[in-house]
């Protein structure tokens, strides 16, 4: 498996590239969500990109605006089940900056999605920020809430790292959906019956950490940059991906704002070989 970062004109955007498909491209948009679980994958025309929303959010997290991210595989690495070896990976390419104007999606409406106790909402904002809230029934987790705020440079700190997190049996689920090929105490926070099979934690709240981290991931399908505060509770890539999904296609609830900022692409090209990290 060999993922690698490969620098970008700008207006180009993020765009997935499978090598072993004759260079087939898909664009990460919204447009191209295909089936969203215990991860959100993309397809175009039948070919797939699993497992996007890590390295997505590490490319939010970093800055970067156009990318271009080879791959021989349909489903990106897992690593160690956080976003810290991707950003590491593009801060070692070097990021390089292009003068361009960058476009934002500026947030004009509130937006609000509830299923059940599980909520999503957007409100108008002068930033990005992310406020996640849990609740998930295990003596290590309960009630956790998170928030952080895009515009400083704490993504890389308090966000990057935050490992995602499973039990047992929804590790043998994953694996009937081919996913997670190779899960392990590697890659994820496993989850026992009142403790965790492999601590320490990275951050006494590390779950809720990694679903702000999975949101951003996901949010970066609207393919610009927000200015709003995203709120959410309980939800997860479906309802990420759905907020998604409205927010393109319903143009009253925002405009595009262009702020004099340069456009960043990765500066040179980066490579992963994912088993390097197993
Ligand atoms: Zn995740």
């Amino acid at each position: 498996m060999h993922l690698r970062l490969v620098p970008a004109s700008p207006g180009c955007g993020i765009v997935f590239r499978r090598t072993d498909l004759d260079g087939f491209q898909v664009e990460a948009t919204g447009r191209n969500v295909a089936r969203v679980s215990y991860a959100t994958s993309l397809m175009k025309k039948g070919v797939l990109i699993s497992t996007t929303e890590h390295l997505l959010s590490a490319l939010i997290g970093t800055g970067i605006d156009n990318v271009i991210v080879e791959l021989d595989n349909l489903e990106l690495p897992i690593l160690d089940g956080s976003a810290r070896p991707f950003v590491e990976m593009i801060l070692q390419a070097g990021i390089r900056k292009q003068r361009r104007p960058r476009t934002y999606l500026r947030i004009k409406r509130e937006v609000e999605l509830r299923e059940g106790d599980k909520f999503i909402a957007v409100y108008p904002a002068d930033g990005y920020s992310v406020s996640y809230s849990i609740n998930f029934p295990h003596a290590l987790i309960g009630q956790e809430t998170f928030r952080a705020e895009l515009s400083d440079d704490d993504y890389q700190r308090s966000i990057a790292p935050a490992r995602t997190f499973g039990s047992r049996a929804d590790e043998r689920a994953m694996r009937n959906m081919g996913l997670i090929r190779g899960a392990s105490r590697e890659n994820c926070i496993v989850l026992t019956r009142d403790g965790i099979e492999n601590p320490p934690l990275r951050f006494p709240n590390e779950f809720v950490r990694h679903k702000v981290l999975d949101l951003i991931g996901d949010l970066a399908l609207i393919g610009r940059r927000i200015l709003g505060r995203v709120v959410a509770d309980r939800a997860g890539h479906a309802m990420h991906t759905a907020l998604v999904s409205l927010l393109l296609k319903d143009r009253t609830l925002w405009e595009e704002t262009a702020l004099e900022e340069a456009v960043v692409s990765s500066g040179k090209a980066a490579h992963v070989f994912a088993d390097q990290f197993a």
